[in-house]
């Protein structure tokens, strides 16, 4: 088919997210008009919680308290919401026929009720809800990113805990309009494990997919990896009424990655543009 336009991209990342050294707000929305974008959502990172921090590198704005080696745990620096607020509204001026939503990427919402709280008071305009960490198995009450939690379950255990997490997540009131990257934890795959056994995952990614398309959310397609249509198509027959876009973008270049092929492919699955072109996909 024809695309009648280019899908928004609803999950980009700049200067204001703690892991973008190269992300640069104003940059991203020229690259957006360029590309011709009808719209560009800032999902800036929004991490209340501590996380067990994987050892190496700490390219990334905050605190580790404890030690490097991979057992002590990561803070973020807070995200600077009046700063972040006013360079949209500086970009929202210098672009005027690029449609700029403000918005953030909360992390586990499910487990922080009194931040989400907050969340709600600032009044974004687009939160992708996504799940970064799991419950960490040595630290009981804690959480551990994806490298320590493939170290604590191995693979096909650590993807299995990440949708049980998700459907728990689908079913809060956390207060996000759109699941981000539900395959996540697909990024760490090994090459050398084989394809992604999906005949034994579908029970479990169906049940989130349900969970979701009954809260009234949207499934986003995080477009940073090669997409999984068949969750798509499940997505579909779950009953799932709207599907984000995102690039996941943490600097301009990466703004829109693998976008026509995967809004081909979105469409093959049933999905198609709404009548406004800066709104989210809906049922064909
Ligand atoms: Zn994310
Ligand atoms: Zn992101």
């Amino acid at each position: 088919m024809t695309l009648s336009g280019w899908p928004a991209d609803d999950h980009v990342h700049s200067q204001f997210s703690w892991d973008a050294a190269d992300g640069d707000l104003e940059a991203t929305c020229a690259r957006a008009v360029e590309l011709g974008l009808p719209a560009v959502s800032f999902t800036e990172h929004l991490d209340v919680g501590a996380w067990q921090a994987p050892p190496g590198g700490w390219a990334w704005r905050g605190t580790v308290r404890g030690s490097t080696d991979g057992h002590g745990r990561f803070m973020s620096e807070p995200l600077q919401v009046q700063a972040y607020a006013e360079e949209v509204e500086r970009c929202r001026h210098l672009f005027p026929d690029l449609r700029i939503r403000w918005g953030v990427e909360l992390s586990e919402g499910h487990r922080h009720p009194v931040a989400c709280a907050e969340v709600v008071g600032w009044g974004f305009e687009r939160v992708v809800g996504s799940l970064h960490a799991l419950a960490d198995l040595d630290h009981p009450g804690q959480v551990v990113e994806m490298r320590g939690a493939l170290a604590q379950r191995g693979v096909l255990g650590t993807v299995v805990a990440y949708l049980d997490e998700a459907a728990e997540m689908a079913a809060s009131d956390a207060p996000f309009d759109v699941l981000g990257h539900l395959d996540y934890p697909l990024r760490y795959w090994p090459a050398d494990a084989g394809p992604v056994p999906w005949a034994e995952l579908e029970e479990r990614v169906r049940h989130v997919l349900s969970v979701l398309a009954g809260s009234g959310r949207a499934l986003e397609v995080n477009t940073s990896r090669p997409l999984e249509l068949v969750v798509v198509r499940w997505w579909r027959e779950a009953g799932g009424q709207a599907v984000s876009f995102g690039s996941d973008a943490h600097r301009p270049d990466d703004l829109a990655q693998r976008w026509r092929e995967v809004a081909e492919a979105v469409a093959s699955a049933g999905f198609r543009p709404a009548a406004d072109p800066t709104a989210l996909w809906g049922r064909a």
